[in-house]
């Protein structure tokens, strides 16, 4: 090393005057104090075992120790002498301090092959048949968050009921009930995801839900069909047990249905329907733990299917048409024919949907064959939508009258206002889901200002807040009594 220069620390690039005396590796390089103590913390807290390497050739080390690594051992030395020796030793195999190198091979035998890390829990209790809830139960507690929609609210409470009867006895006198896997029909923002998620908050089961159209074959760019088991395990905290109990449920189902016209390779349609036909059934699965691929790093899981309910859930725009088209075709044939056109007009068109007509829409039949049950939802109306914003047990607007509740101001609305809102929403034509953005809107000024003047005691939000122009009535708390000679008389009524 020239004289002239000043030897600098390759990673913090100090020079050796600030840094003190430095180590010399190979080819001039030189590594300062504090530098080598951050590397060996690192390597420390990542927790891995002794068992690690230093590989001194491919390091281009020679042979002997250095002068400056002896004399830096030295000093570390006298500083923690009460360290034991022997593991002091242990740590430096080549006499560097505290130096270690990760060996990969070592890791991935850490996992045991791959195999992810056995964790000591506590084995869950087999389900108990009288804990199961009735399906009149479980309905009942849907009611309280899920409105309308009742005849899905019941095939569903059946379905689930059923299910979990299975998985509790797994088989009845040789004779094997079958699983019971729900399709899901209704438009947009008509609760289909809301449904599943209260239901897997009643019944305390582990819920994952992804997205249909994410999905791939495997080896095509997106997610692997498998992943959606993968999410299942992280929602039950990597207990396989509990998450074999589970709920999956695969929203947008409609958009993996058959491409008309198709030339090339369908990756996302019809393969995801054919891939996800063993889970529906029920397999062994080999799914990464925290983390959404498979990769050489990350330890698998065995995950079974079998008992995990998979709910799948679309809108299926069209499908509609093909129910009126073949209902016509029925009525217009024979003696008894009906009017051509007579299921046009019908509202409730979707719940006369059969096998055949999903089959039309695009599902493969092996697909729709592993969803025996199917429920329909219908669009929301007017009053389902004002229903929505005030009964359930967590109604958007009990959620801001509690929140105007720690201010100590009621807030009341109109059934009027109600009424325009739900208008609104209707407008939008995305169900419920607009509701909550119509609402945040008009609140944000009501939260704004009303904190600002703490005389207000109730604010009640008119239709002509809603619809404009106009603003909500605000009413003045009653204060205390009035003292002699200011006039204190409470302002009531007053409009902004
Ligand atoms: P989708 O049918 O598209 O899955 P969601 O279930 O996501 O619709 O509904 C969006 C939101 O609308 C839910 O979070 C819920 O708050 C509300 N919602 C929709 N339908 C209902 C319903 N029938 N009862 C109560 N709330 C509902």
């Amino acid at each position: 090393m020239s004289e002239e220069y000043e030897s600098f620390c390759f990673m913090c690039k100090r020079p050796e005057s600030v840094t003190g005396k430095m180590l010399r590796l190979s080819d001039g390089l030189c590594v300062c104090n504090d530098c080598l103590q951050k590397t060996i913390d690192m390597s420390k807290s990542m927790n891995f075992s002794p068992d690690m390497f230093f590989n001194k050739e491919s390091m281009g080390v020679q042979n002997e120790k250095p002068e400056e690594a002896e004399e830096i051992e030295e000093a570390e030395e006298t500083e923690d002498n009460e360290k034991d020796e022997s593991s002091a030793k242990k740590s430096r195999p080549n006499g560097y301090p505290n130096v270690s190198f990760i060996n990969i091979n070592d890791l991935l035998g850490q996992f045991g092959g791959r195999q992810a890390p056995k964790k000591k829990k506590k084995p869950l209790e087999p389900i108990n048949l009288k804990d199961i809830p009735a399906p009149h139960e479980i309905k009942k507690k849907l009611d309280d968050y899920v409105i309308g929609q009742e005849q899905a609210k019941k095939i569903i409470s059946v379905a689930v009921y059923n299910h979990y009867k299975r998985v509790a006895t797994d088989t009845m006198d040789e004779i094997e009930i079958e699983k019971s896997n729900i399709l899901m029909i209704g438009p947009t923002g008509s609760g289909k995801t809301y449904l599943v998620k209260t239901l897997a908050k009643l019944l305390n089961v582990p819920l994952a839900i992804a997205d249909a159209t994410s999905l791939t074959e495997a080896g095509y760019i997106g997610d692997d069909i498998e992943s959606v088991v993968s999410k299942l395990l992280a929602a039950a905290d990597n207990d396989v047990e509990r998450a074999e109990r589970g709920i999956i449920f695969v929203d947008e189902i409609d958009k993996i249905a058959r491409k008309k016209q198709q030339t090339s390779r369908d990756v996302s349609g019809e393969s995801v329907q054919q891939g996800m036909l063993k889970l529906l059934e029920g397999a062994e699965i080999e799914v990464p733990v925290g983390a959404n691929s498979k990769n050489a790093m990350v330890p698998l899981a065995t995950v079974n299917t079998k008992n995990i309910l998979f709910i799948c859930g679309g809108a299926f725009p069209d499908l509609d048409d093909i129910i009126k088209q073949r209902l016509n075709k029925q009525t217009s044939i024979g003696y008894t024919a009906d009017l051509k056109d007579k299921w046009d007009k019908e509202k409730n068109i979707l719940s006369k949907v059969t096998v055949e007509d999903l089959k039309k829409f695009g599902m493969i039949p092996e697909f729709v064959g592993r969803l025996p049950i199917i429920c329909t939802l219908e669009g929301l109306n007017k009053d389902m939508l004002v229903q929505i914003l005030r009964e359930p047990k967590n109604a958007i607007l009990k959620q801001y009258q509690k929140l105007l509740n720690l201010d100590e101001v009621d807030l009341k609305f109109d059934d009027g206002a109600l009424e325009a809102i739900a208008e609104k929403a209707l407008e939008k034509d995305t169900g419920a889901r607009a509701l909550r953005a119509i609402i945040e809107e008009f609140m944000l000024d009501i939260m704004y200002e009303i904190p600002k003047d703490k005389n207000i005691g109730t604010v009640t939000i008119t239709r002509e807040y809603i619809v404009g122009p106009g603003g909500p009535t605000i009413e003045m708390r009653t204060l205390t009594p009035p003292v002699i000679g200011v006039n204190t008389a409470p302002q009531i009524a007053q409009s902004e």
